[in-house]
């Protein structure tokens, strides 16, 4: 089996694992269109069903799809053949029995509370079973067995299921609250409160470095008294050199006259 194609219906399962409760053994319902699909491609389904679903699988039919099936007659006999081998679950409809269809749709009721992974090649069961939030389907492609991704219904049932359990936890922990107020008193709970481990104030690792101290206490008035004698004093040493390349040159004057006199 292709990597992707066990992927895909591993996550499926997931979906009707967590959000409606299905475990293993997956319990697979199985109708006469499947096994005539399945006979047509020669598909095993007792030997590829476990192997696709990846986990132990039980695989029932029901007295109704088993005399419909029947009924039809030679052109199913080998679907007959086929749907017969698997366990029959009571439907109830043993005396007076229903079309498949209608017997597997009853079986699946309102909410799937038995956890039915229904395998039919029936369009119109599928199009009905897709309604109901929570019903696995499961259809032959060719010789390949597929798990139909969670319908639309399955999904925003889901949702809603969800939903539901957050609601109710949340009022569970409400509800603890307040019991342990009235056991332990008010005070006794906020005492409780989370004690911080470590130094107070912020991650030191975290913050910009701090200021040296002496800036920090410099006055503003103090600060600008002495960024003004700096530029005083460079000031100076300008005109101090300035003014030596002056005398410098008055004296080379100097020196240059003397010497046309001598
Ligand atoms: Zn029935």
């Amino acid at each position: 089996m292709k990597i992707k194609r066990y992927k895909r219906v591993n996550k499926y399962l997931q979906f009707f694992r967590t959000n409606y409760g299905f475990h293993a053994p997956y319990q697979v319902l199985i109708d006469g269109t499947f096994c005539q699909r399945a006979l047509k491609n020669k598909v095993n389904i007792k030997e590829q069903l476990p192997k696709y679903m990846g986990d132990e699988v039980k695989m029932f039919t029901t007295v109704c799809v088993i005399n419909e099936t029947q009924n039809i007659g030679r052109s199913v006999y080998g679907a007959f053949l086929i749907v017969k081998q698997f366990d029959v679950r009571k439907c109830g409809h043993a005396k007076n029995p229903l079309k498949a269809a209608e017997c597997i749709r009853s079986m699946v009721g309102e909410e799937n509370a038995d956890h039915y992974i229904v395998a039919t090649s029936d369009l119109i069961l599928t199009q009905q079973l897709r309604k109901i939030p929570g019903c696995p389907l499961m259809y032959l492609k060719m010789n390949t067995l597929n798990l139909e991704p969670p319908s639309k219904a399955s999904v925003e049932g889901g949702h809603e299921i969800k939903r539901k359990q957050v609601g109710s936890d949340e009022v569970e922990i409400e509800r603890l609250k307040e019991l342990k107020k009235e056991i332990l008193g008010p005070q006794e709970t906020d005492i409780r409160k989370k004690k911080r481990k470590g130094p107070k104030g912020p991650n030191p690792l975290s913050c910009k470095k701090k200021k040296k101290k002496a800036e920090v206490n410099q006055k503003p008035d103090d600060k600008a008294k002495e960024d003004e004698e700096k530029r005083r004093r460079k000031r100076n040493r300008k005109k101090l050199s300035k003014n030596g390349k002056i005398v410098q040159k008055v004296i080379d004057s100097l020196s240059l006259e003397k010497s046309q006199e001598s």
